[in-house]
């Protein structure tokens, strides 16, 4: 007998029908006598829909309302999986964020889990199954908060440590990780392991099949998470330490993103203090940068800076940036909205030559 924990994401528990094939998963599981805590995401889009009712009210809604309207997707399959599991006569209970307590801290919409309550949990999994709602914590001053796009991934990794699981699995709408998104790339194919910083390196360069914090989270407290696919009975992908690994590949996966912008100062003095004053007001308005280019300048006067953001921050970037011109004294800003970005991934990569000129090459070879 082992202790799981499941987490069914969005598509997985999309429709009710699909809510019903996830308890016959949960089934199984509880029939060989495995202790099962189920993690759940919203059904696929509501979380979007959501977001979307906020911003007809006010574009700026404000966060400590949007994270409890944000947390009720949750709510709503955490009760049906509940439901579907007694209806097949597996005994089982739903709990929500604070009733556990999930104990969070960081601002709204952006918390990170800091400790759960396991006692009542762990006992009632003699008897049955608890159902969990990823993606929701509370403050410690009691408001409902949520832990980012994608965050249910995270509860998963988070719930796995504190109750000690032996196993974490993600159940998700593809049957593993693959070298790049397999409904985008065709030609991508599945990876049986990946370990932990290959996968982090994935998710934070765009792969959205795991969020990045729950694969950094695994990776700091060495959790084994299983990559599967809910609608079909394959094997997934094991995300573990590199040393279990043989590398034979040099190249593990390619990310992309399609949502960047890039700005370049021209001409900006090169010296100390620069920098900070070009990054300080972009951290004041909560804006991340993602690269960063400098290059050595010719005549140790003036240089270029070039760096990346998020499309959606671009307009106010640009501001900033104009409003610093007098002060900074570049001669010019250059900017382009439609970046996207491009990562190859690989541990094999450290000790082979010959992967910037073949990945430079193929892009060359489409006029890229
Ligand atoms: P869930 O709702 O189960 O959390 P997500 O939509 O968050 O699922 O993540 C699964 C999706 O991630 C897949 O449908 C796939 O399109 C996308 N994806 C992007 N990159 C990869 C990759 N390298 N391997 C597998 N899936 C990927
Ligand atoms: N429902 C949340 C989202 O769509 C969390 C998750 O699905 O993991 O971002
Ligand atoms: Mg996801």
């Amino acid at each position: 007998m082992v202790k799981k924990v499941l987490k069914f994401g969005g598509t997985s528990v999309g429709t009710t029908q699909r809510i019903h094939h996830v308890a016959n998963i949960i089934k199984k599981e509880r029939e060989i006598g495995n202790k099962i805590i189920a993690v759940v995401s919203a059904m696929a889009g509501k979380t979007k829909e959501l977001i979307s009712y906020s911003k007809n009210i006010d574009e700026n809604f404000e966060k400590r309302e949007l994270d409890v309207l944000l947390s009720s997707g949750e709510q709503v399959t955490c009760s049906l999986l509940a439901g579907a599991l007694m209806k097949l006569n597996i005994e089982a209970k739903s709990w929500l964020n604070w009733q556990i307590p999930i104990l969070t801290e960081g601002e709204h919409t952006n918390s990170r889990i800091i400790n759960i309550n396991i006692n009542k949990i762990d006992e009632y999994l003699n008897k049955g199954v608890a159902v969990i709602p990823g993606f929701q914590g509370i403050s410690k001053d009691g408001d409902i908060t949520t832990i980012g796009r994608g965050g249910s991934d995270a509860t998963a990794v988070a719930i796995a440590k504190i109750f000690k699981a032996d196993t974490c699995e993600i159940y998700t709408d593809v049957d593993g990780v693959y070298s790049s998104d397999p409904n985008k790339i065709p030609v991508a194919k599945k990876i049986d392991k990946i370990s932990y910083d290959e996968m982090l390196e994935m998710a934070s360069l765009g792969a959205k099949v795991m969020q990045s914090s729950s694969v950094q989270s695994a990776m700091l407290n060495e959790i084994e998470v299983y990559v599967k696919s809910s609608f079909k009975d394959v094997k997934g992908t094991k995300i573990l330490n590199q040393n279990k690994i043989s590398y034979e590949k040099v190249i593990t996966g390619i990310a992309y993103t399609l949502d960047d912008s890039k700005i370049t100062l021209q001409s900006v003095q090169d010296r100390p203090g620069v920098a900070s004053s070009i990054f300080k007001p972009l951290y004041e308005k909560n804006i991340i940068v993602d690269m960063i280019v400098q290059n050595i300048s010719a005549d140790n006067l003036k240089t270029d800076v070039t760096f990346t953001v998020k499309r959606s921050d671009f307009n106010k970037t640009i501001d900033i940036m104009n409003n610093l011109k007098s002060n900074l004294n570049f001669e010019k800003l250059i900017s382009n909205n439609k970046v996207s970005k491009l990562s190859v991934i690989g541990a094999g990569m450290i000790t082979f030559p010959g992967v910037a000129y073949k990945m430079f090459d193929a892009l060359s070879k489409k006029n890229i």
